[in-house]
């Protein structure tokens, strides 16, 4: 099976070679392979990182916390949260000329994820080009198209030096509170430090990967050696730092939980550091060659301006529309791995005609889909050595039923002597922690060290993930409750009864590959609203019942029916761990296209009526 074989982004992208598969047989594995995993109480049976667990989330690995007074404050602005979602808002308003605003974020810097997640081998999982925010803006061009961890970290820093945003910083301050006063048409903001703080405004920048959560297996608070989550890498612990090097652990038995996407990456230097290492895996990830290349300086100085832009729009074709005909994959990843060989199929066999019919369309997808997963699983036969091994480490779902993951190192690991593969799909999950370890059939395993690379709230409930109480909009009517039977906007930005407040992320909004990118479509509208409504004198902006209601039409009129794919697929936050009416993590979109939601948009704020907004003055 070839890998995809670009050696810098001028080199042409071939596609993959895949083999013939039977799609009816394996179809059937698939299904079979889901419903041995999937569990009745769906998202419940992950524990919040709250009450004594809360230092999973709210403890900060990295810097210390230093001791400061309250704040008490009014402040035009509150942004809540300071990674890319949040540096982007500031920039957004800045442009707009919108200067007094404060950013509270939990960490201790800028950086969001990038700060938090510093775990061994963290590294970008989709191409860099795209996904860096204001690169050209700030003159720079990542060092490879997959950057590190640390320098997505030194970009949000770089964003923050670059347009003063370290001024309007509050580090290490988590939110726990947002009130919406009637009375004095302000927010009213408390936070983890006691601060109160009157905000105009306030624009939700959490990010959808903000808040760990840990898994549910009984006993988990029996154990008495060490744990953390792989979001909070404890490195005093390990040794080493996010490029590798553990040389704390050489005589220590340690144990990980959970193989996505934080898991892959860490797998392989905690076993390079580990006496022994034991992956319990419930579901394998499927993984696709690293391909990483240093950034290009010929190609960087044949750039024209735009070049971002084009190659954005180019990689969502590839992910969330479709490629013209003749338009190259400037991607080349396992991304886009199954357009670019629909594309060439197309082009060889002269079909191009064929996608006019959805269902068509689909269908030559699903082939190409059903090929790419297989050269996957045989590309794990070729690099593990043991049989059985190779076996359970093999994905049987579709492509996009989870996030797909990259990586060259996490394979071989399992060829070491000093790792075991503990397979726990029959059990749906580790069956038991003890004191000591974990129990595995009736057998108790001993381990100095559990890490959770168990994930993120990201589809669990609202609460949960915002972990805000009260939220609560005018008449005290709480967020929850108002989103409680779904997601109900303007634009995905506004919500009627929750004046001069905006959200960001995955609600009815659009969504393409980058999430960077949707970022930037949701500032843009929401600086405008900001600027438009301080220019007219508003002392609140809000839509009306009929608005929102006007854009769920909308919503609905361009949704897709994707249910029989997330039905099918293997449990995860993708598809809300398979829980049949469960919230998709895209948050309800607008499937009308990323692009033309933009244009709507625009040609709403060219109009320069704020229609469906009630302005008080
Ligand atoms: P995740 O994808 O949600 O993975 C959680 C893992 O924990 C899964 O393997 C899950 O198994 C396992 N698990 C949960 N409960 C378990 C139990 N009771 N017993 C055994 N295993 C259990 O979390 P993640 O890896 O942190 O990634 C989350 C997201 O963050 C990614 O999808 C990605 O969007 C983002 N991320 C991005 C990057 C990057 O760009 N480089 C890196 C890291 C994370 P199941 O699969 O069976 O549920």
């Amino acid at each position: 099976m070839t890998a995809p074989t670009q050696a810098t982004a001028m080199t042409p992208c071939a596609p993959t070679h895949t083999p013939e598969v039977d799609i009816d047989a394996l179809r059937a594995k698939y299904l079979l392979e889901r419903d041995k995993r999937v569990r009745p109480e769906g998202q419940q049976q992950y524990v919040e990182a709250a009450d004594e667990f809360a230092g999973f989330y709210e403890s900060d690995p990295h810097l210390p916390v230093e001791p400061r007074e309250p704040i008490t404050d009014d402040i035009e602005v509150v942004v809540l949260g300071g990674g890319f979602c949040g540096l982007i808002a500031a920039h957004r308003l800045q442009q707009a000329g919108v200067t007094d605003f404060k950013i509270v974020e939990l960490g201790g810097d800028f950086g969001g994820v990038w700060y938090w997640n510093r775990y061994p081998g963290i590294q970008i999982d989709s191409d860099a080009y795209c996904y860096l925010p204001l690169l050209e803006e700030t003159g720079y061009m990542p060092k490879e198209r997959f950057s590190h961890g640390d320098e997505c970290f030194e970009h949000a820093q770089r964003i923050g030096k670059h347009f003063g945003f370290y001024d309007n910083a509050i580090f290490h301050t988590l939110i726990r509170s947002l009130e919406w006063d009637e009375e004095i048409n302000r927010w009213q903001i408390r936070t983890n430090r006691g601060d109160e703080i009157r905000a105009r405004f306030v624009v939700m920048a959490q990010g959808p990967y903000n808040r760990p959560k840990l898994p549910g297996i009984p006993g988990i608070t029996d154990f008495k050696g060490h744990t953390f989550h792989t979001a909070r890498w404890d490195y005093d612990y390990t040794g080493g730092d996010l490029h590798g090097g553990l040389d704390k652990i050489a005589d220590k038995r340690i144990a990980v939980i959970g193989t996505g996407s934080s898991g892959i990456q860490a797998i392989p230097h905690l076993a390079k550091g580990a006496k022994h290492l034991t992956v319990f895996q419930r579901t394998p990830s499927y993984i696709f060659e690293r391909a990483n290349y240093p950034t290009d300086p010929q190609w960087v100085n044949s750039l024209e301006p735009g070049w971002r832009a084009a190659r954005q729009r180019n990689f969502h074709n590839a992910a969330f529309a479709f490629y013209s005909p003749g338009e190259p994959d400037l991607i080349c990843d396992g991304w886009t791995e199954v357009s670019r060989n629909m594309a060439a199929k197309l082009t060889e066999t002269n079909g191009w005609a064929a996608l006019a019919d959805p269902v068509k369309f689909m269908e030559l997808k699903e082939v190409e889909d059903y090929r790419s997963m297989e050269r996957l699983r045989r590309r794990i036969e070729e690099i593990v050595d043991d049989s059985d091994t190779a076996e359970l480490l093999k994905p049987y779902y579709r492509n996009m039923c989870k996030r797909p993951v990259f990586n060259d190192d996490y394979l071989p690991t399992f060829n070491r002597p000093n790792v075991t593969l503990i397979d726990v799909s029959e059990t749906k999950g580790v069956e038991r922690i003890t004191e000591k370890g974990v129990m595995v059939d009736g057998v108790e395993l001993e381990f100095d060290a559990i890490v959770f690379a168990s994930g993120f709230e990201i589809t669990t409930a609202l609460d949960r993930q915002f972990d805000i109480a009260p939220f609560a909009g005018r008449d005290g009517t709480s967020l929850y409750d108002h989103w409680g039977k779904g997601f109900r906007t303007l634009h995905g930005v506004m919500a009627h009864g929750f004046p001069n407040h905006f959200a960001t992320g995955f609600v009815q909004g659009g969504v393409t590959a980058s999430t960077t990118l949707m970022f930037e479509q949701q500032a843009d509208h929401i600086a405008y609203i900001i600027k438009e409504a301080q220019a007219r004198g508003a002392t609140h902006v809000e839509p009306t019942a009929a608005a929102e209601e006007g854009w769920i039409q909308t919503i609905r009129a361009h949704s897709i029916d994707n249910s029989t794919f997330t039905s099918e697929c293997t449990p995860g936050y993708y598809n809300s761990e398979g829980e049949p009416n469960g919230r998709s993590f895209l948050g309800d979109p607008f499937w009308g296209g990323f692009y033309e939601l933009g244009e709507i948009l625009q040609t709403w704020r060219d109009t320069g009526t704020l229609e469906g907004l009630k302005l008080d003055v």
